[in-house]
């Protein structure tokens, strides 16, 4: 099997906002996926690492916002690289809400839909949520930012210099040493040693 084959879906990248009751909260992520259209409904995949996950499942409520292609970097460095588990990540922001309450982002998104979870699968590593969509709203004409643009315009280029290591395929990250352990979870986005590349 040739497992690169699945580096041939095309993804979208978003911004999912949640609430814990307490602070706003926001991670980036990739798996956003329409599955039906009448009902309107939406799946979404999470890592069981990030904290939006369980805040999720606790609340039932997201907001999905649609990033463009003129995000830049450190909307993906304060929403992906970081964790709500010991940062507020809205923290002096002045922010916008959907009508569910959620954040929304319009100056990096152009469209936004707030979702209630209907149905919740265990995957293991990941949670999916089956979601119904309560609010949608289209913020502008800007191109909707892929998983592709992101990687070839908007992602640092990692330096190639001789260093001895593993570099993350997803944020960029640098885990210096070999070999990298099987178990090793990169320490920023939470991907596992499948998504490193021998520098
Ligand atoms: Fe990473």
């Amino acid at each position: 099997m040739d497992m690169k084959a699945l580096f041939k879906i095309s993804y979208g990248l978003y911004v999912v906002t949640s609430n814990d009751g307490e602070k706003d909260n926001g991670l980036i992520l990739n798996t956003v996926m329409q599955v039906t259209s009448n009902p309107a409904r939406i799946a979404l995949a999470i890592n069981k690492e990030n904290y939006s996950h369980d805040v999720i499942k606790k609340s039932g409520m997201l907001t999905v916002n649609c990033l463009t292609e003129k995000t830049p970097f450190s909307v993906f460095e304060k929403f992906g690289f970081q964790s709500g588990k010991n940062v507020d990540k809205f923290a002096g922001d002045t922010v916008t809400r959907a009508q569910n309450g959620l954040v929304i982002l319009p100056e990096y998104a152009n469209a936004y839909f707030s979702l209630q979870v209907v149905e919740y699968s265990d995957l293991g590593s990941h949670g999916m949520f089956l979601c119904e969509v309560t609010e949608a709203k289209v913020l502008s004409d800007e191109a909707s930012m892929t998983y592709a643009y992101y990687h070839a315009h908007v992602k640092p280029k990692p330096e190639t210099k001789k260093k001895t290591g593993y570099v993350c395929k997803i944020c960029g990250y640098v885990y210096e040493g070999d070999p990298l352990p099987a178990d090793f979870i990169c320490p920023l986005c939470k991907h596992g040693a499948e998504d490193f590349e021998k520098l």
